[in-house]
């Protein structure tokens, strides 16, 4: 698809935050663009969907969180029910209080795919290119990119991490995650393993079973037990972690071997962070944006529909 001359919304980036914007802009009518290139093969290209655990549920008592997570969660079985998003149901464990809290998993991938489809269904254009920068142009800006420019009334900067890269005024704290994807077969009797929390020392692991690649495999996560700043790639800290509690509390992970690491930079805050460097250019950023999606889409759309 070409570049269009113009639009009322341009937006940066079909991740998580920009198809899910796109949909709720182009559905009562605007003109909305959606610039993304997503080579999957190029190793500094940075679109962290990919790599997400896809965890929608929040256990955590925050109510503003848990209204992010319920909209999605709506959004998803109203939107989809008969798409392939690779949902898993089981339940989170949390060791630490005997709670079992219904959970839901999804392919993070499949999601920003069904995203993508809806917000062009809604009416909204989807140009692959690269977006190289953004500049005030009387009442508006333009938008420029590997395969032209378009003028805008608004701008949305939805690049996860690369957002950095074209604005900077982004004030979003870039985060370091990872999940370890162990060796560990999955027979029937773990295919529903809780996706189990198990606090350790100041932080906490997670365990769980994620398809991928239509293989069920068992991930592990960590907050806040072994500290990894480095941001150019992964770390294989696994034996650390099993070493300060984890392996204490599940046996069963001790012989596990790391097979793959998915790595990648989220945003440290898990609420919504905006900035408006000039009056009609929002960029927005969100640690957890998988499970926020449906929210953080209605939330941005009312601040860009109104402008
Ligand atoms: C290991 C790991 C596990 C995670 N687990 C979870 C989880 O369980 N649940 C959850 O909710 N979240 C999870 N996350 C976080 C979640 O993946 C991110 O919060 C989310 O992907 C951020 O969405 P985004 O739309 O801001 O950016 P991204 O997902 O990074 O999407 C950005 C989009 O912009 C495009 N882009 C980038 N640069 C340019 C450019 N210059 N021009 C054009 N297009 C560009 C990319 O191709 C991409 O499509 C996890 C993250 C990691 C790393």
């Amino acid at each position: 698809m070409t570049l269009p001359a113009e639009a009322d919304v341009a937006i940066c980036g079909a991740g998580p935050i920009g198809a899910a914007t796109a949909t709720f802009l182009a559905r009562p009518g605007l003109r909305v663009v959606l610039i993304d290139h997503d080579p999957a093969d190029d190793p500094d290209h940075v679109a962290t969907y990919r790599y997400s655990g896809g965890s929608i549920r929040w256990t955590w008592p925050d109510p503003v969180k848990r209204e992010m997570t319920t909209q999605t969660e709506q959004f998803i079985r109203g939107a989809a029910p008969g798409a392939d998003l690779g949902m898993i149901e089981n339940t989170y464990h949390l060791l630490h209080t005997g709670e079992h809290i219904p959970a839901l998993n999804v392919s993070a991938t499949g999601l920003v795919g069904m995203l993508r489809d809806q917000a062009q269904e809604a009416g909204a254009m989807f140009v692959d290119a690269l977006v190289t920068g953004v500049r005030p142009d009387g009442s508006g800006h333009v938008v420029e990119t590997s395969r032209g420019a378009i003028r805008a009334g608004r701008v949305l900067g939805a690049m996860g991490a690369a957002n950095a890269s074209v604005f900077p005024q982004a004030s979003a704290e870039p985060e370091k995650r990872q999940l370890f994807v162990l060796d560990l077969p999955v027979p029937p009797e773990r295919e529903l393993l809780p996706h189990t929390i198990v606090p350790v020392g100041d932080g906490f692991g997670y365990v769980f079973v994620k398809l991928i690649d239509g293989d069920l495999r068992v991930l592990v996560g960590q907050e806040d037990i072994v500290a990894d700043e480095d941001t150019s790639g992964p770390v294989d800290h696994w034996k650390e972690i099993l070493d300060s509690g984890l392996a204490a509390t599940l046996p069963w992970l001790r012989d596990a071997r790391v097979d793959d690491i998915l790595w990648g930079v989220d945003t440290a805050q898990k609420t919504l962070v905006v900035d408006e460097p000039s009056p009609g250019v929002l960029i927005a950023n969100c640690g957890s944006a998988i499970r926020s999606a449906a929210w953080l889409g209605r939330t941005l759309a009312e601040r860009l529909g109104s402008g």
